[in-house]
């Protein structure tokens, strides 16, 4: 087994979860197998209880594990196979150290930071590798920027690490910014060279650093960077910049053939990579010749990451069917102020993502109506259908005060209702409905056709409340379809309604399995209803 960690240094957001995915892409398509995974230095035990404006999206996992987006980058970006122990951070790492003090485990001992808790951050490396035997080359990203309190420990536990299972199965990355003074019309090294000597004191030599820059990187810069780095000059790579995606990245990469740096540093003997199939997927992407404009219509909406994987999903379906996503961000309130046909008037599709809280459901519910009567397109997802849900009942079922017993506890007509595992939870941590489960398809609905008629899926899930069964009947027999339903508790997993061109709403969150050059079913299909 090798190792790679990849740090960062001089700024947060230099995309290294994209430099570590794209290294992913990069030795996947080397033939080796690849596990990736996040070590997070803050306090919470996971990112389940932060809010988006704090953390963007929670990306889930198959086994219910709420974790942080760039898991999501890991997962398109590769095939490995995530899990909890792929997701540590600093609030995991003491909560474990402190119960076994108090289970006594420690037999006596002073507990202390060396070597209790940086032996509890190596043991989950221990853990990952453990699980995954076939596993190659495991890739770990260390949250944070170096420098930070909180990171220390973890660069102190990977540095015995290295140690132990010794240094040439082990292979540092820093990632790094080569700001431009435009004052000067430079590009400076500096912050770079301080960042690797920060990384050095503690006692980790890295063996690449990963440049990000917007301009290219000449030789003298190069050549710089590696002498005051103490690393070998080839092994100082550019991370520019890149012109129209993301997926762009591990091409980028390839041109300072990371992979193969990499490889020669660990001794791994792997082919020369054939990436004419990503290069084919970012060629659709780039050029399409077709364009749709999607509504997205959502409370964060002025947060890039709060819907990350959902952009990403919208994005793939587009480049399979040749066509560019026009992305219009929408502010729920603002449909309340102005009303639906003045805000979303000009999409082609409209989609409402999950949520939490009563703030700009009302806006969502009248985007919702607006879609079933204009005939548009409607993909709603977790909270989005339970809003679809709430809008049917009230407009279509003339139930006035349908809604969520989660905005309104007391209300008449709660269609939709927290479900009966839920009652009584008051720990708000992984306490939700969390993780893949099966549900079955109904014969001769929309779903059933997008997923191929398969009749059984497996969709990955994140909610307490549920469409109420108390209100099905009513429902249905005023035309709305229930085209899937869980197979182990029987909850109402798609909505669908009839005689509409494209109108499906899911409990779960498809957006967490579309990669590129398969994209999910239902992202796919309503990207072909909204070309129409
Ligand atoms: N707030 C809703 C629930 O808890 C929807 C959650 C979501 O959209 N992820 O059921």
């Amino acid at each position: 087994m090798k190792y790679i960690f990849v740090t960062g240094g001089v700024v947060s957001s230099l995309g290294k979860g994209l430099a570590a995915a794209s290294l992913g892409t990069l030795l996947e398509h080397r033939g080796l197998k690849v596990l990736l995974q996040k070590f997070d230095p803050y306090l919470n035990v996971d990112p389940g209880t932060m809010s988006p404006y704090q953390h963007g999206e929670v990306y889930v996992l198959d086994d219910g594990a709420e974790t942080d987006l760039d898991l999501g980058h890991y997962e398109r970006f590769t095939h490995a196979n995530l899990s909890q122990v792929n997701s540590l951070s600093s609030g995991q790492v003491f909560e474990n150290v402190i119960k076994n003090e108090r289970a006594g485990k420690y037999l006596g001992a002073t507990v202390q930071f060396i070597p209790h808790v940086t032996d509890e951050i190596k043991g989950r490396l221990k853990t990952a590798t453990d699980r995954n035997p076939d596993t190659d080359v495991i890739i770990t990203e260390i949250g944070g920027t170096v420098g930070d309190i909180e990171g220390h420990l973890f660069l102190e536990a990977l540095r015995q690490f290295a140690l132990d299972v010794g240094h040439e199965n082990v292979c540092f990355i820093h990632v790094t910014l080569l700001p431009m003074v435009k004052a000067a019309g430079e590009i400076k090294t500096k912050p770079t060279q301080q960042s690797v000597a920060k990384l050095r004191e503690i006692g980790i030599q890295p063996d690449i650093i990963i440049c990000r820059t917007e301009h290219d990187l000449d030789d003298d810069n190069r050549r710089k960077i590696a002498m005051f780095c103490n690393v070998q000059k080839k092994n100082v790579v550019a991370f520019r910049d890149v012109e129209n995606t993301i997926y762009e990245c591990p091409l980028d990469l390839r041109k300072d053939k990371l992979d193969r740096l990499v490889s020669d540093v660990l001794g791994l003997e792997s082919e020369t990579p054939d990436l004419s199939k990503w290069q084919g997927f970012v060629d659709r992407l780039v050029n399409p010749s077709k364009r749709t404009k999607i509504g997205v219509v959502g409370k964060y909406i002025e947060l890039n990451d709060a819907y990350k994987s959902i952009y990403e999903s919208l994005t793939i379906a587009g480049a399979e069917h040749d066509t560019a996503i026009e992305i219009v961000k929408v502010d729920a309130e603002n449909i309340e102020k102005n009303g639906a046909s003045e805000v979303i008037g000009q999409v082609d599709g409209i989609l409402v993502p999950g949520g939490f809280g009563e703030r700009g459901t009302e806006g969502k519910i009248l985007a919702a109506q607006y879609a079933r009567e204009q005939h548009i397109p409607y993909f709603g997802i977790c909270l989005g259908m339970q809003i679809a849900t709430i809008e049917f009942a009230r407009n279509v079922c003339g139930l006035k005060e349908a809604n969520s017993t989660e905005f309104d506890k007391d209300c008449p007509h709660p269609v939709i209702s927290l479900q009966e595992e839920q009652q009584g939870i008051t720990d708000m941590g992984a306490s939700m409905r969390l993780g893949s489960c099966e549900s079955s398809l109904v014969p001769g609905t929309q779903s059933f056709e997008l997923y191929g008629q398969t009749e059984t899926i497996h969709e990955r899930h994140r909610h307490r409340y549920e469409f109420n069964p108390s209100y099905r009947q009513q429902l249905e027999s005023a035309g709305l379809i229930i085209a899937s339903e869980s197979v182990k508790e029987g909850l109402v997993e798609i909505i669908e309604i009839k005689d509409h061109p494209f109108f499906i709403a899911a409990q779960f969150h498809p957006e967490f399995k579309s990669k590129p050059n398969s994209p999910h079913p239902i992202f796919s299909g309503f990207i072909k209803a909204s070309l129409r």
